[in-house]
């Protein structure tokens, strides 16, 4: 009897332990992962894959998970790494890093740094950022380059003046750009009111008229610091949530950084709205803006997500950190050491940050019919072994120093640790460049 003809698919990933985090959390030893056009189009055994790929990767002795959602960044921050380090949050903002953007920020080195993080978030685990920033074609440009997944906001903040001017063209370039980039399945876009004290009522208002008009998902840092919630309660009247809600935002899709400060009655008032956290631990234990009431959020059940904000108040882009310090330390606030397991931690980096995002349909899993953005990391090293539970190891043992593989959109965009599309070597040098420019600004404030 002749064997039915193997069908040509693109990539095969063969072997290891699938954490597929689909809804009953299977964990698949030894499969096969095809895919083809982006998708994944089959889990299986080895036997009854009936497929020829042009590419096969070998992930034996290899976890393979979705790759992480990171749903806050400030990619173009990258070149601010380590530059004001041990201040407060708006020391930090009004004295270094909004001046310095101020005399800075141009189109190249917004391009540059952005090339920069969006290659530094692949080598970490990360397949798809949620981003907010200025210029966002270049920050498309730079993620469309590294091959990584990108929902793009543009910052909206009155207090870079023309306000009335901006108001008025609010979500344009959004929608322009959705039509720009629309053969790109990699980018999309949205928009990004920063704050409350960074946006007038009118502009947040003119936000949610915009989002709700378009089906845009909004994206704003909220409550980060005490101050803020003070500030609030002082100019509106409200505590920061109430306000939100005040404005017509918290009716709509959205994406909240921080939420450090919120209470529990905000906390409710969320879970009865389209709104999820993005839990930022790093940046907050850093800044010295506090430590967000996690336990709360878990009961009341807003959707919750990772990400590590911007470098310069981080410094680093990497979730896997994130998720092991965000474990321990609320086992210790809420001293409970079942508090927050593994599994349940990492679904919030992958399911949960699809969900943030409004792309559950699409990723979050390894799933048949969904895209084909998939992590893996390697357990061929000393302190990887021996392996009991793979969700232990991916939270408290394994770094991104253990990510081997990256594959977005069906394509390997990270190989043996080397980006397939960029050469690393050309951006640690630009950054190395840039160093001297931005000192010599800083020199000059
Ligand atoms: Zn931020």
């Amino acid at each position: 009897m002749k064997d039915k003809p193997r069908k040509e698919i693109d990539l095969i990933l063969r072997g290891g332990t699938v954490l597929t985090m689909d809804p009953d959390m299977q964990v698949l030893e030894n499969q096969v992962i095809a895919i083809q056009d982006g998708r994944i189009i089959d889990i299986c055994a080895p036997e009854e894959a009936n497929y020829r790929a042009t590419k096969v990767l070998n992930t034996s002795d290899c976890i393979v998970m979705p790759g992480l959602i990171n749903t806050h960044t400030h990619l173009p921050m990258t070149f601010f790494r380590g530059l004001a380090d041990d201040l407060p949050l708006q020391k930090w903002l009004n004295g270094y890093i909004w001046p310095l953007e101020a005399k800075l920020l141009n189109r190249e080195v917004i391009s540059q740094a952005a090339l920069h993080g969006a290659c530094e978030m692949i080598k970490n685990g990360i397949t798809q950022i949620h981003d907010m920033y200025f210029d966002m074609p270049a920050v498309a440009k730079s993620c469309s380059q590294a091959g990584l997944r990108a929902l793009i906001g543009e910052a909206v903040l009155d207090l870079r003046g023309n306000s009335e001017e901006v108001r008025a063209t609010l979500g344009n370039k959004v929608l322009e750009l959705r039509q720009r980039f629309a053969d790109d399945p990699l980018l999309d876009f949205n928009l990004a009111p920063h704050s409350i004290y960074g946006c007038s009522e009118k502009t947040l208002k003119k936000c949610a008229e915009v989002a709700e008009k378009h089906g845009i998902l909004l994206h704003m840092h909220i409550s980060e610091t005490q101050n803020e919630v003070d500030d609030c309660l002082k100019e509106h009247g409200v505590k920061p949530v109430f306000y939100l809600q005040k404005v017509g935002i918290l009716a709509l899709p959205a994406l909240y950084a921080h939420g450090v400060w919120t209470d529990a009655e905000e906390i409710a008032l969320m879970a009865k709205n389209p709104a999820s956290i993005a839990i930022c631990s790093d940046s907050n234990l850093k800044l010295a803006s506090g430590i967000l009431p996690l336990a709360e959020y878990l009961k009341q059940g807003v959707n919750l997500s990772f990400a590590t904000d911007g470098v310069a108040s981080n410094n680093n882009l990497d979730l896997l950190a994130e998720m092991d310090l965000t474990a321990k330390l609320h086992k210790a606030v809420n001293s409970d050491p079942a508090f927050l397991p593994a599994a349940e931690t990492l679904k919030i980096a992958t399911v949960g940050g699809a969900r943030a995002l409004g792309v559950s349909e699409k990723r979050g899993s390894l799933e048949i019919g969904k895209d084909a953005d998939i992590c893996v990391l390697d357990l061929n090293a000393l302190e990887c072994q021996p392996v009991y539970n793979p969700y232990s190891h991916v939270i408290y043992s394994l770094g991104s120093r253990h990510v081997r593989d990256v594959v977005i959109n069906g394509e390997v965009v990270l190989e043996n640790q080397v980006l397939t599309r960029v050469d690393e070597d050309g951006i640690i040098e630009a950054a190395q460049a840039w160093k001297s420019h931005i000192l010599k600004e800083l020199d000059l404030l």
